[in-house]
């Protein structure tokens, strides 16, 4: 339970409003995150780190010297926006380019990705380094999510950024620590998210579930509690056949606590781990105990291992200076370091206004917008519980803040006279932006791609109504990549644009068309219980979530039927 809360929908906000506060002689806000207070030398690369709250230490505590340059603050276990990456990327950039880290999820990939092309439209150079450490998530390391290895990975990355190495150099080292991190962690009990009354999962008592997320995702397998020991044993076996041929003999171990397992249960675990690496004829180079990666008040632990080479011991041992993770010191902290200098100003865009039929469209739509508020609203509960199931139980929260964001957007801009395609491409940028996630992605794209199908001039005609529901959906499916089957929400919202399309073309009433597509996602939607999730942060629990349906597509039909409704 996370009792000390004010607003719950605030709580990402407040935590990092007390964060800078705390530690102000180091770190400040920006639009986004936060970054360095102090200067960066000119031309080292930026390492700007992220996702989404709700597992201090990660990410913000670990800006400083000799680690991150910057990090980015979503909402609780929702990866950020794309315009809050650029941001922070923005104010950490010291000219040397930008190297995004953060752990392997479909939302975090979405918006990190986004957020390169527009940072170099302003000329700024940006990649992305994907942490994939959990061995229980996949077989193939690369499709493995991002945990407890963000530490040492991170930690590596930004020893090379602080060593004057290139954007080049600095990519490659970080991606060869990825490839050489592995984590296995264990819960005994779900994490609750701030101002919610039951944990995301339960374990049942005297039980263990092996290969827990962060993210209030369940373990995939349980099994009997036995001792420390026994625990110990099970993670240490099950990392020993992970490892390649090649695995050297030098290892960095961390052993994290997850948020509400003891210290002292910590170090009881540590002991057997080292003992048992030792066995195995590694030596344990700086190990570290203690939380780095939590997840709210999850009870449990990971040991990651990072085997290490000449190049990758260097860099871990190097000094590091941050609010939650020090080690060594650097000659140049005798003096206080100086303030930051003015940041760079947030690119505004510009607004143009409509013409007369193009307002009056607009205003409609906004009306139908303040309507899909409520709706979602109303079923924000049941669309969190849906996604609890196989994935993170956020879907709820991220689909109410992102329509909740957009409205308001909406409302200003159509207060400044904008025509449809304006307030669609505006109210599409403030739902990214507001929900974060994948679904806020898809969503926000969604909207900009039919606000320039239907633009500022015209009031739209049903056939056009119809390509830009088609311009839209062709937009999710550019981004997120899905196929039908895959149970997202792409399984309904395919067939809503297809039947629209079709049943338009044939020279029906928009109502009726509109109808008969609904019909046709709706079953679809539903019929998404049945298969197996593919794509976003389900596929890791894929059989977990058969019987239930899909919570994108379920809420997809849900915005489109209070079109509908109002509609007729
Ligand atoms: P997150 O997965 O980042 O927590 P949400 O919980 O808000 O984001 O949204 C989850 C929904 O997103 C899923 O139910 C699914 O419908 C949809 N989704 C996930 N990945 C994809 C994808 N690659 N393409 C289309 N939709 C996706
Ligand atoms: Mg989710």
């Amino acid at each position: 339970m996370t009792h000390l809360v004010n607003d719950p929908k605030k709580f990402a906000a407040d935590v990092l409003a007390g964060f800078v506060r705390a530690h102000a002689d180091r770190v400040m806000a920006v639009h986004g995150g936060a970054v360095r207070a102090t200067e960066t030398p000119q031309g080292e690369v930026a390492l700007v780190l992220g996702g989404g709250s709700g597992h201090y230490p990660a990410f913000a505590g670990w800006i400083g010297e000799g680690m991150a340059h910057g990090a980015v603050c979503g909402n609780i276990f929702a990866s950020p926006s794309a315009s809050q990456a650029a941001s922070v990327a923005r104010a950490a950039h010291a000219g040397g380019g930008v190297l995004f880290g953060f752990g392997n999820y479909a939302g975090d990939v979405l918006q990190f990705s986004r957020a390169i092309e527009m940072l170099a439209k302003e000329g700024i150079e940006a990649r992305i380094l994907t942490v994939t450490d959990d061995i229980a998530s996949s077989d193939t390391h690369a499709e493995r999510r991002g945990i407890a290895g963000d530490l040492p990975v991170f930690k590596i990355a930004g020893a090379a950024a602080a060593q004057g190495w290139s954007l080049d150099d600095v990519e490659r080292v970080t991606k060869h620590a990825n490839d050489r991190t592995f984590t296995i962690g264990v819960a005994m009990s779900g994490c609750t998210l701030p101002g919610a009354d039951a944990p995301l999962f339960e374990v049942a008592e005297g039980a263990l579930a092996i290969g827990l997320g962060i993210h209030g995702e369940p373990g995939l397998s349980e099994v009997p509690l036995g001792s420390a020991q026994d625990v110990a044993d099970d993670l240490v076996d099950r990392l020993l056949a992970a490892f390649p041929e090649d695995r050297g003999s030098r290892v960095a171990i961390l052993v994290n606590g997850l948020g509400s397992t003891t210290y002292e249960e910590q170090f009881v675990v540590f002991a057997r781990v080292a003992e048992r690496f030792e066995a195995e004829g590694f030596t344990l180079v700086e190990p570290e105990v203690g939380e780095h990666v939590t997840s709210l008040d999850m009870a449990g632990l990971s040991v990651t291992a990072t085997l290490l080479d000449d190049e990758l011991e260097q860099l871990w041992r190097a000094p590091v200076d941050t609010p939650a993770f020090r080690r060594g010191s650097f000659a140049s902290t005798t003096a206080a370091p100086p303030r930051r200098a003015a940041l760079p100003a947030q690119v505004v865009a510009e607004r143009s206004t409509g013409s007369e039929a193009s307002q009056a469209a607009a205003a409609t739509a906004l009306g139908l917008l303040d309507d899909v508020v409520g709706v979602l609203k109303d079923h924000e509960a049941e669309l969190g519980a849906l996604d609890a199931v196989a994935g993170d139980g956020d879907h709820g929260q991220g689909m109410v803040l992102g329509v909740v964001g957009a409205a308001d957007r909406g409302h200003e801009a159509v207060g400044a006279g904008v025509g449809l395609g304006t307030l669609l491409r505006e109210v599409g940028e403030a739902w990214a932006e507001s929900a974060g996630g994948t679904s806020g992605a898809l969503w926000g794209a969604a909207l900009v791609a039919a606000g320039e199908r239907l633009g500022d001039t015209d009031a739209p005609t049903p056939g056009d109504i119809a390509e830009a529901v088609s311009s839209a959906v062709g937009a999710m499916k550019e981004m997120g990549k899905a196929e039908l089957g895959d149970k997202t929400m792409m399984d309904a919202a395919t067939p809503f644009a297809e039947t629209l399309t079709e049943k338009v073309s044939a020279g029906e009433p928009l109502e009726d068309a509109w109808a008969a597509a609904l019909q046709v996602a709706s079953d679809a939607a539903d019929a998404t219980a049945e298969l197996q999730a593919k794509k976003g942060r389900a596929k890791t629990h894929g059989d977990h979530s058969v019987g239930h349906a899909d919570p994108g597509a379920i809420s997809f039909v849900l915005v489109c039927r209070t079109f509908h409704s109002k509609e007729s």
